[in-house]
């Protein structure tokens, strides 16, 4: 195509722009890509695999480490954008991008085990299995995590010889682009880890390629199971990690205040907006009235207001359409029965914010109880017992992760072999590592990140036989 029809086109394509949420500006504006673009930037993505695949692990492990110091040296600047663009606290924006170093040393360390040979037995001779990569692996992000989500899947499969397109959320482009500029400073061969900007319709066109092997999805359940269709006609693995409706457990042998604590920090953490957030709590009765209490009180105490700020531990949602969602979500709970106990309105000042909430009173049906509610909403369900509070976790078409406080001897066993969930905090709330596996189960998806389990998801598991 000509230089002048190409330009022609891109001014026909529309552009989008991310707003701050703390104040509404405009922080930045993006043309889409048009689907010839993302052919040419899939085909730079195979060429650049065929190169990348024949460099040794250490080669290849290189602009990692350096990636990871550069991480480390700019972190302060990339949260502040973070914060621009998302409206999480920038304190946990910094840790943030702590964590996605962390997952970079991790994984150079690792790496040669993950991806050593396997020798295995064969009565004809012998045999070994090998970790070979594949191509390119088509990443799909949300906003939530803006480094975070990128870095998880993206390092253990460049260190492992893949390379990758990735489509992050439009809100956070800017945040995309300090990544993607940060792997190239570190030295990373241009063409291993692309951004794309597709018009959501136009990303179908790259499931239908053959370069493409692989498929990564972190979001909604609703659009994972679009792209796990689209990818599945195609027959492209997919792993899909989705949401959450976390419930934690109170059980009354709990340290109340500990659990107090861990249950907010875990409902209003990254603005409640996180798929492993603390959402429904189930306390058993013995203790439900002593918990209520003190965890009302400690929510409707939560400093809300600027991210930017110190003391700020709320920050607001992300977009509007999400702020309204939210609260009507919390409307028809309410409508359909609910108590609310503490804030439970769309703050009225600028910028996307909603009160720390919670409610009560709520039963199968209320989008409280059924839903992943997406902001700082807590829902509080009174349970008989211990049985009787995991039969109510359990009911949840969610199985992502969780929380039991109470005595551990007691828990261990009914977290091991009771509790439906890819994930279990007992007695604390945590966030992701890079040496524990992180997924989830039933509608929150399936496959793994970190550990050696997100190592292998997209390689090519291959079986030599040597005969005697
Ligand atoms: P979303 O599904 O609306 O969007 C996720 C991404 O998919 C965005 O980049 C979006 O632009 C893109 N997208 C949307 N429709 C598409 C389509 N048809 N084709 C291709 N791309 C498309 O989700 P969201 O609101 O951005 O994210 C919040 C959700 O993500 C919550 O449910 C949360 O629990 C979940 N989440 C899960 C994890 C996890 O590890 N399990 C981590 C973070 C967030």
């Amino acid at each position: 195509m000509q230089n002048s029809q190409v330009e022609q086109e891109q001014s026909n394509i529309e552009c989008y722009k991310s707003i701050n949420p703390y104040n509404e500006e405009l922080v930045n504006e993006h043309p889409y890509d048009s689907e010839e673009k993302l052919l040419e930037k899939l085909k730079a993505s195979h060429k650049a695999f065929n190169v990348w695949k024949s460099k040794s692990l250490k080669e290849r492990s290189e602009p990692i480490k350096k990636f990871a110091n550069v991480l480390s040296e700019k972190k302060e600047d990339f949260a502040k954008l973070v914060v621009r663009e998302m409206g999480k606290p920038y304190q946990q924006a910094v840790e943030e991008i702590e964590l996605c170093a962390q997952i970079c040393e991790y994984a150079v360390k690792k790496a040669p085990s993950f991806l050593s040979d396997e020798e295995a037995e064969f009565e004809n001779g012998k045999a070994f299995i090998t970790y070979q990569p594949q191509g390119v692996i088509l990443s799909i992000q949300p906003w939530n995590f803006p480094f975070y989500q990128a870095i998880r899947y993206a390092i253990p499969n460049i260190i492992a010889g893949n390379t990758t397109l990735l489509s992050h959320a439009s809100s956070v482009w800017g945040s995309a682009k300090n990544i993607e500029s940060a792997l190239l400073e570190a030295g990373l061969p241009e063409g291993v880890f692309q951004l794309i900007y597709p018009q959501s319709e136009d990303i179908g066109v790259l499931y239908e390629q053959r370069e493409v092997r692989g498929v990564t999805f972190t979001g909604s359940p609703s659009t994972g199971k679009k792209i796990a269709q689209e990818a599945g006609k195609n027959l492209k693995k997919t792993v899909l990690e989705l949401g959450g409706s976390d419930a934690y457990i109170v059980t009354e042998n709990a340290d109340l205040d500990k659990a107090v604590a861990s249950c907010v920090e875990g409902r209003i953490g990254n603005n409640g907006q996180t798929c492993t957030a603390a959402k429904r709590f189930i306390v058993v009765e013995k203790v439900y009235e002593e918990f209520k209490k003190k965890f009302v009180q400690a929510m409707s105490e939560v400093q809300t207001g600027d991210p930017m700020e110190k003391t700020t531990k709320l920050g607001p949602l992300v977009r509007k359409d999400l702020l309204e969602k939210l609260n009507e979500q919390v409307e028809e709970s309410l409508d359909m029965g609910a108590k609310c106990l503490t804030g439970g309105n769309i703050m009225k000042k600028k910028g996307f914010f909603f009160e720390p909430t919670v409610l009560e009173n709520l039963a199968p049906g209320m989008p409280a109880y059924d839903e992943e509610l997406f902001g700082p909403v807590a829902s509080l369900i009174k349970a008989k017992d211990l049985d009787d509070a995991i039969q109510i976790a359990n009911s949840s078409r969610f199985g992502l992760g969780c929380g039991i406080f109470g005595n551990e001897n007691e828990i261990v066993k009914v977290a091991k072999e009771q509790y439906d969930t890819g994930m279990i905090d007992i007695n604390g709330y945590s966030s992701a590592k890079p040496n524990l596996p992180f997924g989830g189960v039933k509608d929150s998806g399936y496959g793994r990140e970190h550990a050696r389990f997100g190592f292998h998801e997209f390689m090519n598991i291959k079986t030599i036989k040597i005969h005697n």
